[in-house]
Order: structure tokens, then C-alpha cells, then sequence
């Protein structure tokens, strides 16, 4: 048995930030090469500290799904994940054994050779008869100074295919350092240029700077007197959103695993949590905000408040990623990064098979099951508030100066509107929804949430709109 995670930043504001990460998850569920697929974010949930909680088997691949390497992907993932490594990742990854089960984590997907791929399939798609006579490609990333990593994949890859003989040149530009995108006229020659942004997703880059900064006004631009005559450019779509990618995904899974082919076993304290759950589950129960109820085999899943509506008032889904959809937002449409937050909204069911069904739990209380069930048999540890400041880097480093009341006084605002009970702060919780109380769920550790909250409150700025460090 064999189990992947992909790890996304995801967001506290933008219910758009995790679409990529859903889709490659489920274009990776459906080639059906790894017993599951499941996801962990840095700001929604599951989180990175309940990710590995969360899987099936004891030998989990953790990818991050980011495009180059840098903070996230050395400091932060590693960090909450437990893994004991901190810094570059050495190119066949890092292996260890937490809580019983293998775990392997993986450079992130970007700087895998296998996206030169990816850039020329991006590049086929705007010009699918480009060729070495008259075609130039620039590959094209965002630069930065913080981390030299980021900038040395975009180089590889160009250097990738300019060895590969597909182009007339082939020239690595960045929109935030030297060389600098708009100095394209000046150092491209060929008639015909593609540009590829290396670039995770679409977004205020590809849509709008890089288009400003290079003159572009749709997928093809004439330049008719530029100082190497006239040329026209073709922009492509980012190499993040590509289907391909789950292909290099796949490539860095196993490259992982190296010859190890057996697999793992089914994780037995996770198989307990569940065959509690769906017996709880076949005789009707309810999981804070949600009603349960057994019909014939199958499972619905709606808001208890919705409890006795026709079902035809109701929208239904049948699926965990139609569950998913319908509740990641709350009723004004606000994203939902925290899901136990009192605001899920009413009106749908979801219709699940019992082999559904813990997917389907999963997209509605992420890592809940799993939490109470530990918190039930007495075997999940609370991390009190001051283990998880002293914990935070970055920009987050200033919430070990918050003071009891500042974390006080956000708990009052933020955790009041949770289902959870904060264990991390002390708080008691003798049962749980095991044992037919609905609202009651563990809260062991402060979550990304409530911590960006603190910093903000540490600061000074909270309540104002544009928080939360994103
Ligand atoms: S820290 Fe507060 S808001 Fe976050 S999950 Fe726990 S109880 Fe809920």
C-alpha cells in the first residue's frame, strides 16, 4: 500500500490558491498508480501537521508542489512535517520514519528534469510548427534574490533545450532581476518567439506584468521594427497548470521510492479511527455541523439545519470533490480556510459510497476523524501555544512576543467561531463526536490561521482587510 501527498501554500483568503493542487490530485487519483492520493496545505487543511496523520499507509511520497526551490520548500514543509532536515534537499530527497510510517519528501516538482518537457509542450500548444530555422523560446521566470535556487532552474531548462536542438535560441529571462524580460528586442533575433512563463499558475504575472512588460497584447503579437526586423511572439499558457505535469510528479515519486517496490502496510491506528467512524456512520450520526444518515448502502451527508428538507430542495452531488466545491465556501461566498469555522453552508447533499465516504469527511472536516479518534483513545498529544510560537520563521518569527492576552484576546474572536476545542490552550474535552456529542472536536495544536492572526494582532494591524502575510 502505497500513499502520495501533494503539498500546496494554499490561502487564508483566496479560495482559488489550492484549484492546482485539487486538479493534479485528481488526474493522479484516476491513473490509480498510488492506493491514495491526499493533500496537505500550509494555510488550509488538512495541514502540514495533520497531513501524515491523515494517510492510509505507512508508506507515504510527500511532493511539494511548488515551481522552484526556496523558503517553503526548505524551511517551512520540512519543519512542520517533522522531518528533522532543514535546507537544500539533496536530489534523491529525504527519507524517514515518523510515527511508524516511511516517509519520503522530494525536491519540488519544478526543478525535475522532466519539465524542459513541459515547457516545449506549452511551447507546441502557441506554435505547433516552431522549428530551429526562425524559432526563438524564451523561458521565463519571476527571479529573485532571496533564494539562487529559484533563478538556476529556469537556466537548466534553457540550457535543456537549447541542447535540444528544437529552437534557434533559446534565452532564460527574468521579470524581477537581470536579464530582464523587457530587454527581449534587443537579444532575440529569430523571427518567431515563444515565450513560456515558468510560472505555477496563471495569475497577476502571466495576465498582466509580463504581458506589460514585453508589449504583448493577446497569445500573438506582430512587432513589425524591432531592431532585429520584424518579429511576432506567441505567449503560452504556464507550465504549472499543465496536464504533464502530473507525469513529472509521478517521475519524482518514484524516483523516491528508488527500487524499494513493496509498499507499506495499512496504517492500523488509522484503519481503527475509520471502522469507528463508519460504524458510527451506519447507524445515522451527526459531525458538528453535518447530519449523516445511512440510506441503503449509501451515505447522505447534510447540514443538520437542512435535517427534514425535501430532498429535492437540496442541490446534490455525488462525488467528495462536488462535497468539496459546495463547502469551501460559506453562504456570502466568503472561502472557508478553516472548516470547522461555524459557516458551513446549508442547501446541498451529498449522496457518497461507503468507499467514498472518508474521502468525503476528508474535503468536509479535514483530519477531524482522525483527531478525535486519537483524542478518544487518549493517544493525541496538545502543543501548547509557546512550542508552536518558538516553532515559526519568517515573517511569522513575531508571534513569540504576543502576550497571554494578545493570544487571549484573538482566541476570543478567531477560536469562538470553531467548532474545536483548543486543547493547545489548556482547555478539557472529555468526549468527543465518537461518543454522540456533535460539536465536540480536539483542537491540539494553534492552526496557520489563528497564527497569522496573533501576527497581525502583535503588529498592530488586525481587523484591517489585507492580512494574514499572503
Ligand atoms: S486554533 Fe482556534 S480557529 Fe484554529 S482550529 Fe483551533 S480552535 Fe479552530
Amino acid at each position: 500500500m502505497r500513499s502520495l501527498v501533494l503539498i500546496g501554500h494554499g490561502s487564508h483568503l483566496n479560495g482559488e490558491s489550492a484549484g492546482a493542487v485539487y486538479r493534479y490530485a485528481e488526474l493522479l487519483r484516476a491513473r490509480g498508480l498510488y492506493d491514495e492520493v491526499v493533500e496537505g496545505y500550509w494555510k488550509e487543511e488538512p495541514s502540514l501537521r495533520q497531513v501524515l496523520r491523515t494517510t492510509r499507509s505507512t508508506d507515504v511520497t510527500v511532493i511539494p508542489m511548488f515551481i522552484s526551490e526556496g523558503y517553503f520548500t526548505e524551511t517551512v514543509i520540512p519543519r512542520e512535517l517533522g522531518l528533522g532536515h532543514q535546507g537544500p534537499v539533496p536530489e534523491g530527497g529525504v527519507a524517514r520514519v515518523l510515527g511508524g510510517k516511511t516517509v519520503r519528501y522530494t525536491l519540488p516538482y519544478g526543478v525535475h528534469p522532466g519539465m524542459a518537457d513541459v515547457i516545449l509542450a506549452r511551447a507546441r500548444e502557441v506554435l505547433p510548427d516552431l522549428s530551429a530555422q526562425d524559432t526563438a523560446l524564451i523561458v521565463l521566470g519571476h527571479g529573485t534574490t532571496r533564494n539562487e535556487n529559484s533563478n538556476r532552474v529556469i537556466y537548466c531548462n534553457a540550457e535543456q533545450l537549447r541542447a535540444s536542438g528544437h529552437f534557434a535560441e533559446v534565452h532564460a529571462l527574468f521579470l524581477d532581476e537581470d536579464p530582464k524580460v523587457g530587454t527581449w528586442p534587443e537579444v532575440v533575433r529569430s523571427p518567431r518567439v515563444v515565450v513560456v512563463p515558468f510560472f505555477a499558475s496563471e495569475g497577476w504575472h502571466t495576465l498582466e506584468t509580463i504581458p506589460e512588460d514585453m508589449g504583448l497584447t493577446g497569445e500573438v503579437t506582430v512587432f513589425p521594427e524591432n531592431p532585429h526586423g520584424p518579429q511576432t511572439v506567441y505567449y503560452a499558457r504556464p507550465v504549472g497548470t499543465h496536464a504533464s505535469v502530473a507525469d513529472v510528479i509521478l517521475h519524482l515519486a518514484e524516483e523516491a521510492r528508488g527500487a524499494s517496490e513493496r509498499g507499506g502496510d495499512e496504517d492500523r491506528t488509522h484503519a481503527e479511527a475509520w471502522a469507528a467512524f463508519l460504524a458510527l456512520a451506519r447507524q445515522g450520526t451527526r459531525v458538528g455541523e453535518a447530519l449523516i444518515t445511512p440510506h441503503g448502502g449509501l451515505f447522505e451527508i447534510r447540514h443538520a439545519l437542512d435535517e427534514g428538507r425535501p430532498s429535492d430542495d437540496l442541490t446534490t452531488v455525488v462525488t467528495p470533490e462536488g462535497l468539496r466545491d459546495l463547502t469551501r465556501r460559506d453562504e456570502g461566498g466568503h472561502h472557508r480556510p478553516v472548516h470547522t469555522f461555524r459557516t458551513l453552508p446549508r442547501g446541498w447533499r451529498a449522496v457518497l459510497s461507503e468507499a467514498d465516504l472518508p474521502r468525503g469527511m476528508h474535503s468536509l472536516y479535514p483530519a477531524v476523524v482522525e483527531e478525535s479518534y486519537a483524542h478518544q483513545t487518549h493517544t493525541l498529544r496538545a502543543t501548547p501555544w509557546p512550542t508552536t510560537a518558538r516553532r515559526q520563521t519568517g515573517i511569522y518569527t513575531k508571534v513569540q512576543r504576543a502576550t497571554p492576552e494578545q493570544v487571549e484576546a484573538v482566541s476570543r474572536e478567531v477560536c469562538s467561531r470553531c467548532l474545536k476545542t483548543r486543547l493547545w490552550a489548556g482547555e478539557k474535552l472529555p468526549l468527543t463526536f465518537f461518543a454522540g456529542v456533535p460539536g465536540a472536536i480536539p483542537c491540539p495544536e494553534a492552526c496557520t490561521y489563528f497564527i497569522a492572526e496573533v501576527r497581525e494582532e502583535v503588529s498592530g494591524k488586525r481587523g484591517q482587510e489585507t492580512v494574514s502575510g499572503e
